[in-house]
């Protein structure tokens, strides 16, 4: 059962209990990411969540276990997975790196430094060339086109004073979320962190506009080694439901399994877009070559989930069990009830739904997506799973 609760200090907490886990998955995050940033602030908030980490040690903790920080268009995130008996801790000290800018001029070299090597290696990636060029294209010149990885130009010239004011700005409590997932009977973690950080009455800054989106997909191509090349063809639309997301997550599980076609989706605040991806050979170079493939590999994929009863309960069961398998996994399922989260607050209209890909008519793809997404609810075995859909158990 989640509680959720709204410090006197300004931080929410959610936390979900699981009495038999010895160990706690504790995350806190931040409502800023890229596309929070401002063209003479781009990469601030990537850069600030590496100079935050770096400057308390927030990788190694107590007994050892390691924290991880990442940042995203709409939010940066640190986690730590402690014992149980280490729950306090470690929700204190991810909480006090965040609301201390404890950051020195060393840090911010080596860090900078350390963000030069990253963009080097996932510009190598050719998969995450494609998701940077998709980003770009569907969100042509708003904020959730920006790079997560920023400007290089004006990284180079950030000060001290610089991120202190960003920090100050963004890192306000109003604007900070605290999961903790695990056994946490023992603990009021509510009344533990109330006096970890000081009350801050600034309201959470304004996230970025609902940005336009585009009726028609865009594909792009990347080479890769041995004369093969990735192609990729995404939609922008509006946030799935957080019922929509997870169905569709499944689905693309089967189109996976039955296809070898990759489905990638990126929801952020009000911004959502899907991709999917195929490989195949260089010399394809034509778009509508590859999208026969997909749309082929969709009918595929649909007619083995509507015509045969045996291989559509095996398709799903393995679909849902890899589902169960990775909730298992606390660090997962703190990610996961996350993204629910955030999702069922980012939507202001119920209406807003995936399906909403239907609105790009022809394409043949967008409709296919959403009769595979169809097919797999209507599945014989498809059943509910077990309840992590984030219901607010306010107190
Ligand atoms: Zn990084």
């Amino acid at each position: 059962m989640f509680r959720q609760r709204t410090l006197d200090n300004g931080v929410e907490v959610v936390s979900l209990a699981l009495p038999t886990s010895p160990v706690v998955a504790v995350r806190a995050e931040v409502g800023v990411g890229s596309a929070c940033e401002a063209s003479d602030t781009s990469g601030y908030a990537h850069l600030l969540e590496h100079v935050l980490v770096r400057a308390d040690d927030l990788g190694v903790f107590g007994s050892g276990h390691v924290g991880d920080a990442w940042t995203s268009k709409n939010t940066t995130a640190y986690t730590i997975t402690a014992l149980r008996s280490e729950a306090l801790d470690a929700a204190r000290a991810i909480l006090n790196t965040i609301t201390t800018c404890r950051i020195n001029d060393a840090t911010l070299r080596q860090e900078l430094t350390a963000i030069n090597h990253e963009r080097a290696e996932r510009t190598a990636n050719p998969f995450w060339r494609i998701r940077e060029r998709l980003c770009r294209a569907l969100w042509t010149g708003g904020p959730y086109a920006r790079p997560i990885l920023g400007d290089p130009d004006v990284l180079r010239n950030a000060t001290l004073d610089d991120l202190r004011g960003f920090h100050a700005y963004w890192y306000v409590p109003a604007n900070i979320t605290l999961y903790v997932i695990g056994d946490t009977s023992s603990h009021d973690i509510a009344e533990a962190m109330s006096s970890t950080c000081a009350a801050n009455a600034a309201p959470a800054p304004p996230q970025p506009p609902v940005p336009a989106i585009n009726d028609f997909p865009i594909t792009v191509r990347e080479p890769l080694s041995g004369g093969r090349a990735a192609f990729a063809i995404g939609f922008a639309h509006n946030p799935p439901t957080a019922c929509a997301a997870d169905t569709a997550a499944l689905t693309w599980r089967v189109l996976r399994a039955t296809t070898g076609i990759d489905v990638h989706q990126l929801v952020a605040g009000c911004a959502a877009a899907t991709w999917l991806t195929v490989i195949g050979s260089a010399e394809e170079q034509r778009p509508t070559g590859w999208v026969r493939t997909i749309c082929d590999a969709l009918q595929l994929a649909e007619t083995a989930l509507r015509t045969d009863r045996d291989t559509a309960d095996r398709l799903v069961s393995a679909a849902r069990i890899r589902e169960l398998r990775q909730q298992e996994r606390l660090e997962s399922l703190s990610g996961h009830i996350a993204d629910r989260w955030r999702i069922d607050r980012s939507l202001d209209a119920p209406t807003a739904h995936f399906l909403r890909l239907n609105r790009v008519g022809p394409h043949a793809i967008a409709d296919g997506l959403s009769r595979l997404s169809d097919s797999f609810s209507q599945a014989p075995s498809v059943d509910r799973s077990p309840d992590t859909s984030p219901h607010r158990d306010a107190s």
